[in-house]
């Protein structure tokens, strides 16, 4: 499977003509890319200008859902609806949301239903700090453990990982994450899953990496065993993102 990059613009741009330049100038910049599949999750509203749109170098996908298909649940947004717009994929778990309430278990409900209406959750876990005594390790062990329950073992392929540490995003950072940094986690969180299925649903998922990925240390964490960039800020430049693309191509 080729790599896969996947765009968060967050809460932006402010306009629907914003997001339809920014979509317009990054398909100019991937036109000639090859291999890669490239994700873009837009705030909802701006779903529906790319339903229909006819490219095959992109999908789409959204930030958040509700797990219910539809009813009384004022201000939610459900799976048919983003799927009749189009979209492919789910980013849940990101630690934005997190910080806004949402539990370990609120997004166990998520990915179940995502799973049910056949889109690709892209799992976001991620500790806000390392310690010297590794219990990073098991709070990262715990969010996969209550994240995952009850997904079964035919399902599980189906999921992206993103690791994405806290301390690392934004470009807030103390210091940037190393590529070895996420080997290490990658190499951790497939032994967890090894270990709640088997060694061979281990070996197929898919790990993403995410936090500060810019033009020059995005191939860095390919060539660490990446399967896939989660990308914040750079997502919304259109020249960094091609560039991002073309780097690991
Ligand atoms: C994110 O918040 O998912 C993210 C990766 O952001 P940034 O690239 O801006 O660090």
């Amino acid at each position: 499977m080729g790599k896969i990059i996947i765009a968060n613009w967050k809460m932006n741009p402010k306009s629907i003509k914003e997001a339809r330049g920014i979509l317009k100038e990054t398909l100019k910049e991937i036109k000639q890319t090859k291999g890669i599949e490239v994700v873009i999750c837009l705030p909802f509203p701006f779903l529906s200008i790319v339903n229909g749109l006819k490219s095959k170098k992109i999908t789409f996908g959204a930030q958040n859902i509700f797990p219910e298909p539809k009813g009384a649940f004022t201000g939610e947004v459900s799976l048919p609806m983003i799927q009749s717009l189009g979209a492919k994929y789910v980013i849940l778990g990101h630690s934005e949301r997190r910080k806004l309430g949402e539990t370990n278990k609120i997004i166990n409900k998520k990915v179940l239903a995502t799973l049910k209406a056949k889109l690709t959750p892209i799992l976001c876990i991620g500790e806000s700090k390392r310690d010297e005594d590794g219990f990073y390790l098991a709070f990262l062990k715990h969010q996969l453990i209550e994240c995952l329950t009850h997904v079964p073992r035919t399902q599980i392929k189906n999921i992206i990982i993103a690791y994405e540490p806290l301390w690392a995003i934004g470009g807030k950072a103390r210091h940037i994450a190393t590529e070895d940094e996420f080997t290490e986690i990658q190499i951790f969180i497939k032994k967890v899953i090894s270990d709640l299925y088997d060694i061979k649903i281990a070996s197929s998922i898919r790990v993403a990496y995410g936090g500060s990925v810019h033009p020059l240390n995005a191939d860095n964490f390919i060539l660490g065993g990446a399967d896939g960039l989660l990308i914040g800020r750079d997502s919304l430049k259109p020249k960094k993102f091609g560039k991002i693309i073309r780097s690991i191509e």
